[in-house]
């Protein structure tokens, strides 16, 4: 039988309404280090634009059909990248396309980012923002008490219809599954990565065919008002070796060459003092300047700890979370996110490595080239995902010693 909800509110961090690109005060800027490519329709557009002698010359020059590669509708042309820069971005670091023709005359990806949005099983039409800018990291560092939520009626024009058929019959818990895993994410009665093994040890048994939601919700309720208490103590020292060298083998996966981040893996590798053949599990790190990195980390912002829960709860909401299409994707994409929450404490402590600034600055650089390389990456966030599940270390006594670290 199929469900059918009605979509005619929208849902979204407050936080989103108070979002302005910082421009010409932007570091990493989103028009540098990716690849910019577009749809036919916004492609036509393109060409059609003409404005000052200068503005037609870099379109002649910095816009192109893309001829190979899959998804060709989708990806129909783009912004020839050379040196990493977008041929549109003039020297005031103003986009020439919005100057001389407006906001509107942008192609769909530059008009949205770092915004998202989707209809969702909550029954809303839920709007989001990558962390992958800084504009929205300076956001979340303003946020003290936590991140809160705010709805509107939608126009008539975006609401809709949203069905669900039989095999999704945990979808339909989506609002109260989730409600619970972002309340506990923002319970501060213990550390952070406990709430988020808090969080795994329930959904474990939905995972584990657990249908009846309504008292899987009282044992949750019951297991977060229980704190700490009762949790298993993360054995994560003992693997810290491994999980560091599996860290930075992800961050010389991220792809940062040519990009505002090229020099991060090198500077962590420097910071870890790491020997051996880069990209192979033959790396040795070492663990004393991981841990000293790691204390003034905790030193430096110790009364920033909010900032981390911030950016998970924003992740949690932007990427979707739980996902409750079956169990087993349930638990995959639990997964992910402790593997996310590992690799972005990693990065957040390697602003502290030897060398390093060890600042709010230094913070943003590596957040923004994680998410650059991970969040707006599905492909590698699954195949660092399908990892653990290959080495058989997707359990949740593995996502213990993961957070543990
Ligand atoms: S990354 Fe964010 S702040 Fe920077 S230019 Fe893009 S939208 Fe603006």
């Amino acid at each position: 039988m199929a469900n059918r909800i009605e979509i005619n509110n929208d849902l979204r961090p407050a936080y989103y309404d108070d979002f302005r690109c910082l421009a010409a005060g932007c570091r990493y800027s989103c028009c540098k280090g990716w690849r910019i490519s577009f749809n036919k329709k916004d492609y036509l557009s393109l060409k059609r634009q003409e404005g000052s002698e200068e503005f037609n010359a870099r379109m002649d020059h910095g816009l192109r059909r893309i001829r190979k590669g899959p998804l060709t509708d989708i990806h129909f042309g783009e912004f020839d990248m050379d040196g990493g820069v977008c041929p549109l971005l003039r020297e005031d670091c103003l986009c020439d396309l919005q100057v001389e023709k407006g906001h509107g005359a942008l192609p769909e990806v530059c008009r949205v980012f770092p915004r998202s949005k989707a209809y969702m099983a909550s029954g809303y039409l839920e709007r989001s923002l990558s962390p992958a800018c800084e504009g929205v990291l300076e956001l979340l560092w303003e946020l003290p008490e936590g991140i809160e939520f705010r709805s509107d009626p939608l126009p008539k024009a975006d609401q809709k219809f949203l069905t669900f058929h039989e095999g999704q019959s945990l979808a339909v818990f989506f609002p109260h599954i989730r409600e619970w895993c972002v309340d506990v994410l923002q319970d501060r009665r213990c550390p952070l990565a406990k709430r988020i093994l808090m969080m795994g040890i329930a959904l474990r048994e939905l995972a584990d065919g657990e249908e009846d939601v309504a008292a899987w919700l009282l044992r949750a309720r019951a297991l977060a008002e229980r704190g700490a208490e009762g949790l298993p103590e993360a054995e994560g020292a003992a693997a810290l070796p491994l999980m560091l060298s599996n860290h930075f083998r992800t961050l010389l996966q991220l792809q940062t060459a040519g990009t505002e981040f090229a020099s991060v893996p090198g500077d962590v590798s420097r910071g870890l003092d790491v020997k051996g053949e880069a990209g192979t599990s033959r790396v040795t790190i070492s663990l004393e300047r991981y841990q000293a990195a790691r204390a003034r980390y905790e030193e430096n912002f110790r009364d920033r700890e909010y900032f981390m829960e911030n950016l998970m709860v924003s992740l949690f909401f932007h990427l979707r979370l739980p996902v409750l299409s079956s169990a087993e994707e349930l638990w995959k994409g639990y997964v992910n996110f402790c593997n996310l929450y590992s690799f972005y404490h990693f990065m957040a402590v390697m602003s502290c490595r030897e060398g390093a600034a060890g600042d709010k600055a230094e913070l943003y650089r590596m957040m923004v080239c994680a998410s650059r390389g991970l969040i707006h990456n599905g492909a590698r966030q699954s195949s660092l995902r399908d990892e653990f599940f290959a080495n058989d270390s997707a359990t949740l006594a593995h996502m213990a010693i993961l957070l543990g670290g």
